[in-house]
């Protein structure tokens, strides 16, 4: 049997033998032609190693489904001020969780030159997320260096918790946007979902505050789950129509391998739609960009406008040009990936931007990705990467 040094990067050989079709479709180098000293001694990452050795890739990035790379999703940290119960449940990460140790994070100077090369290959859209990005202290120079690296569309998602105190200094960082979750207006439901007791009135004095130092239009993220707080579903379309903010709802997906997802928890996005429709009317509105991740809905009476992330009912993979920096420096090709490619070891292991612009190239061209389209109750059982460590 012949061992190509590609599919050895996703997967495991015997994963390989399973996935002819993914084989016949990447570009493959037999491992013959790995160079010897990029195979030695440097165990798990040694393929990586040589594709960053291997000559530059040349003309359009795309994935074998034909994808492109235009966003990069940066996690600085996998720690949370929240325990969400359909991301971070509290008998799972509890004291004795093992949360990454600081030195194993990408330090800024570190995430700022991977990002660098994530732009040359056509990244423009660069969002900071966790666990809960605020927490990482000093972001605004994360924010200042990012900022520098062209004409981006800059942005971050957070619980709020800490944005009233942080959104002017994030703008005046270079920060263009932001997106704040918010699962309900309720202060008894919202408590009961952080389960941090955390009151409603911080999250809005965050919105609010970001809306004053211009950080928009800004997107109020709110999973829906079923039987928590669908009954909050209009009360917060009501309560953010003419606005100017943009309310999101998100279907409760089956990220990580902790929240105890199933089918029957998930309100289907056509349903959300249908309830806030039947009391303000609602049309279906184009796509500002192709590849947009919410499905747009405007006010018939032109008083704004909201989104649905139908990730679960209807799947859009195909359109899907998104990659993960994990807090570690792991590149993931997908939220729902088992494993990353270890970008932090060439990072410290002394190889060029270059070099690494062709790892990541590498990566994405071998890129098949379609986890949402190909989702059963067993898949959603599988191990996964917890979505507070790879970003949300
Ligand atoms: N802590 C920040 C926050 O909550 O905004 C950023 C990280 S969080 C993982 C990013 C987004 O993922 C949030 O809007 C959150 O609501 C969403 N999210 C987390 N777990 C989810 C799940 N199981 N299904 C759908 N969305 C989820
Ligand atoms: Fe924390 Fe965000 Fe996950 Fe909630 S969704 S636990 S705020 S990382
Ligand atoms: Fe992209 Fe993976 Fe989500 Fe599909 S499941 S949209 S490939 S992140």
């Amino acid at each position: 049997m012949e061992v190509h040094a590609r599919c050895l990067l996703p997967f495991a050989v015997r994963d390989c033998l399973r996935l002819p079709a993914v084989l016949a479709m990447s570009n493959i180098i037999p491992l013959k032609y790995v160079p010897a000293d990029a195979r030695a001694g440097e165990g798990a990452n040694a393929l990586l190693r040589a594709s960053a050795l291997a000559s530059a890739h040349a003309g359009p990035l795309v994935d074998v489904l034909g994808r492109g790379l235009s966003d990069l999703r940066i996690s600085v940290t996998d720690r949370c001020n929240f325990r969400c119960i359909y991301c971070m449940p509290k008998d799972v990460f509890d004291a004795d969780y093992p949360y990454l140790p600081h030195a194993d994070l990408l330090t800024f100077e570190e995430i700022a030159r991977v990002a660098k090369v994530f732009v040359g290959l056509g990244v423009r859209k660069i969002r900071l997320t966790g666990g809960e990005p605020l927490l990482r202290r000093n972001l605004e120079r994360l924010v200042e260096m990012l900022a520098r690296l062209g004409d981006l569309d800059l942005t971050l998602t957070t619980n709020g918790t800490l944005l009233a105190k942080k959104a002017r200094s994030l703008r005046d960082a270079g920060l263009t946007r932001v997106t704040v979750s918010l699962d309900s207006l309720d202060d008894a439901t919202f408590r009961r979902m952080n389960d941090v007791d955390f009151p409603v009135a911080g999250v809005l004095a965050g919105i609010d505050a970001a809306a004053a130092a211009g950080l928009s239009p800004l997107k109020i993220n709110m999973v829906v789950k079923a039987g928590v707080n669908e009954d909050s579903i209009v009360p917060m379309a009501r309560h953010w129509k003419g606005t100017g903010h943009i309310l999101r709802f998100i279907e409760y997906m089956d990220v990580g391998a902790t929240n105890g997802w199933r089918m029957d928890d998930v309100v289907p996005a056509a349903e959300i739609v249908r309830m806030i429709a039947a009391e303000l009317p609602l049309a279906p509105a184009d796509p500002n960009y192709n590849g947009e991740v919410a499905q747009r809905w405007r006010y018939a009476d032109g008083s704004g406008e909201i989104g649905v992330i139908a990730s679960v009912t209807q799947a859009f993979c195909r359109d899907c040009t998104r990659a993960r920096l994990s807090t570690e420096g792991k590149l993931h090709t997908c939220l729902f990936a088992t494993h990353g490619h270890d970008l932090r070891d060439l990072v410290r292991g002394g190889f060029s931007d270059e070099q690494l612009g062709n790892a990541i190239a590498a990566v994405w061209s071998r890129r098949a990705d379609r986890y949402s389209e190909l989702r059963t109750a067993a898949t959603a059982r599988a191990p996964k990467v917890e979505m507070s460590y790879i970003g949300g």
